[in-house]
């Protein structure tokens, strides 16, 4: 593999039109190959989507895979964590995947994937939870789970706005809050932690939710919030959700209040039903009645949970997928991190960031691709042959390596 920026390969750039990627035949695909166990995982993801492409579409269509570098790989190379040319590339390319990347300690940067979600502003995080067919799980029916969670990245708590015990700015907080604010008491020794969410913030992402379940012909839209208890920020976004589903997509979309009072609880034929849930009951929904759940969207501490909830349910997140999105830029990512005890080992599961492939060739309009990907990777875990993490779980399993694992999918397309 390379280490240093190429020019771009043979092919062409995607273009979005009204927020809809325009894919040519042979579209140019930034990636980053990420850290620890990235390359293993990268090189099998890569051999199953190039193969999976060659047969649904017999040579017609191709990815021009273009190499960008951020984490270990750039830092050793360029000497910077996440170089510029790397975002602009993304920027310009419009769909890119990658591997894990190391938090860097030290040297500024909290958080690679932070930093390239907020340069990026990619204010959606979309993790699919989906039962591959054979996957050990821990409840009786994973099969009934099949929910897409688009979970707010730029707002709540995770945004890092907070002040440490002790400090004179967190006393200064906490003595502007009691005393200018009127608050409730503070204890004078807190870390203090502001949550802020906004109509902007909530109606995209959830305007985005709503979008995505019309195309998908999925059933329901659900706000999943804390607004019993915070009215003005998680029972803020519950109201902003009901809004932007009136005011965008108001012929589509009906919500719980009308159904019963109009249709006797009965969904009408094409629309789409919006709900909320409180989040601790939410947690109870997945697990009890998850076949009443399509699409959720939530603020971002909740989708958090939620996703991680999820994925145990069908088996953990060895092979759970993800995306980060904003209006334009879709940038699929492996959901675990760069398990560094594993590095260059041949060893761990390629799951996650294959059927994040999955999702990209999907979101590129590439449906047979994506559904022989699906349908061969269920083959091979059904067939028993897994890496090391599900053959400890499953009887009679054949391990075999990262690489061994991407081949049995290809010999199954
Ligand atoms: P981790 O890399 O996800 O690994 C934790 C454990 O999860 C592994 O020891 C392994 O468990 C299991 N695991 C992870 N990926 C697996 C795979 N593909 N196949 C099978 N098992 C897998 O979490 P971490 O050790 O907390 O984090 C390591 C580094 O990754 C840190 O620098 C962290 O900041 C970074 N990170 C990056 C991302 C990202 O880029 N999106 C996300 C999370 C963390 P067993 O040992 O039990 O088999």
């Amino acid at each position: 593999m390379a280490t240093e920026f190429t020019t771009p390969p043979d092919g062409e750039r995607i273009r979005v039109e009204n927020g809809q990627p325009v894919v040519p035949d042979r579209p140019i695909i930034p990636f980053i190959e990420g850290d620890g166990i990235g390359p293993d995982i990268w090189n099998a993801t890569q051999r199953v989507l190039d193969a999976a492409v060659e047969r649904a579409f017999g040579g017609k269509k191709q990815i021009a895979w273009y190499e960008v570098f951020a984490g270990e790989k750039a830092h050793a190379a360029f000497g910077e964590w996440l170089p510029e040319r790397t975002v602009q590339t993304v920027r310009e390319y419009k769909v890119a995947i990658k591997g894990p990347l190391t938090t860097p300690v030290g040297g500024g940067i909290r958080s690679l994937n932070v930093a390239l979600r907020h340069l990026l502003d990619l204010y959606a995080c979309v993790r699919p939870v989906r039962w591959v067919r054979g996957v050990p799980s821990p409840v009786k029916r994973p099969q009934d789970m099949n929910m897409v969670i688009f979970r707010e990245n730029t707002e709540d708590v995770y945004c890092g706005i907070e002040w440490e015990s002790g400090t004179p700015e967190a006393q200064q907080l906490i003595a502007y809050l009691m005393d200018e604010l009127g608050s409730k008491k503070i204890h004078p020794d807190s870390g203090v932690g502001i949550k802020p969410i906004s109509p902007f913030g909530s109606k995209r992402l959830i305007g985005k939710a709503i979008r995505y379940a019309i195309d998908r012909e999925r059933d329901s839209v659900t706000l999943v919030h804390k607004g019993n208890i915070m009215k003005f920020t998680e029972g803020a976004f519950k109201d902003w959700g009901y809004e932007v589903a009136q005011e965008q997509y108001g012929d589509a979309t009906i919500s719980e209040d009308e159904l019963w009072a109009s249709h006797g609880g009965k969904l009408p034929e094409g629309k789409l039903l919006i709900k909320d849930r409180i989040a601790d009951s939410m947690f109870q929904q997945v697990l009890l009645r998850p076949r009443e759940y399509a699409v959720l969207a939530t603020p971002n501490l909740n989708g958090d949970y939620l996703s991680d909830a999820c994925a145990a349910q069908v088996g953990g997140l060895g092979l759970a997928p993800g995306a980060n999105m904003s209006d334009e830029i879709a940038f699929f990512e492996a959901t675990h991190g760069t398990a560094p005890k594993y590095a260059g080992q041949d060893k761990v599961n390629p799951g996650s960031l294959i059927l994040s492939g999955v999702m990209m060739l999907e979101h590129l309009g590439w449906g047979d691709a994506a559904e022989r990907i699906q349908r061969a990777m269920e083959q091979a875990i059904e067939q028993k042959v897994v890496t090391y993490d599900l053959a400890r779980q499953m009887d009679g399993a054949r391990e075999v390596k990262t690489s061994q694992f991407a081949s049995a999918i290809i010999e199954n397309l």
